[in-house]
């Protein structure tokens, strides 16, 4: 028996139909989404290893930045410990409720992320549906995608935004907060949150 009336991750009202649900659909589409934007990206890391290199575009002269010998945030992202065992890590944890066997790995970090996010879509319905931890496993997923396109693209991490509740409590959020609740109790989905007064005045350029 499942009470909870709200989605998890975006908090906004669940439909008749997804009461029985911990995501609502529209989470579990973009979780789904951001599931399957990995394999691609986490191939194009491997390019942006290269000192001074941008996986997929011309090469920019006069960069702001001096090239490291090996740049290290993609490393960190693609290495052992990086996206594959964070997705790994997450589809172990599946297995043990539904007390699946162990998965097992096969192949290079490339095609282990395939298969990873491959497995992780065949059971992101039951996720929704019945992990507790779903909200966490969205941010986690949406984070890693944030965090390769960064990499990929020499885009900067998304900047934070604080925006203030009634309350007087101040909420933190980037563009891709989907939903927040604020120590008063009060629960925001993605759309209530962006529409909260700026809690700090931005600069802006003269
Ligand atoms: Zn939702
Ligand atoms: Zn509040």
């Amino acid at each position: 028996m499942n009470t909870t009336a709200a989605c998890v991750v975006c908090h906004s009202a669940l439909w008749q139909d997804e009461l029985d649900r911990m995501a609502c659909r529209r989470c579990t589409l973009r979780i789904s989404d951001d599931l399957s934007a990995l394999p691609g990206l986490y191939e194009q890391l491997g390019g942006a290893l290269a000192p001074g290199s941008r996986a997929g575009g011309p090469a920019v002269s006069g960069s702001r930045t001096a090239p490291l010998p090996l740049r290290l945030a993609p490393l960190s992202l693609s290495a052992k410990g990086g996206v594959v065992t964070v997705l790994q890590t997450w589809l172990v944890d599946v297995h043990e409720l539904l007390e699946y066997p162990h998965p097992r790995w096969e192949g290079d970090l490339v095609g282990q992320c395939r298969q990873v996010v491959a497995r992780l879509q065949l059971l992101l319905p039951w996720i929704a549906e019945n992990h507790p931890a779903v909200d966490e496993f969205a941010r986690e997923i949406r984070q890693l995608r944030g965090q390769c396109v960064a990499q990929v693209t020499g885009e900067r991490p998304v900047r934070t935004v604080a925006v203030a509740c009634p309350c007087g409590a101040t909420l933190r959020i980037t563009l891709d907060t989907l939903g927040r609740r604020c120590t008063c109790g009060e629960q925001y989905g993605r759309e209530a949150l962006l529409g909260l007064p700026l809690a700090e005045r931005r600069e802006v350029a003269a």
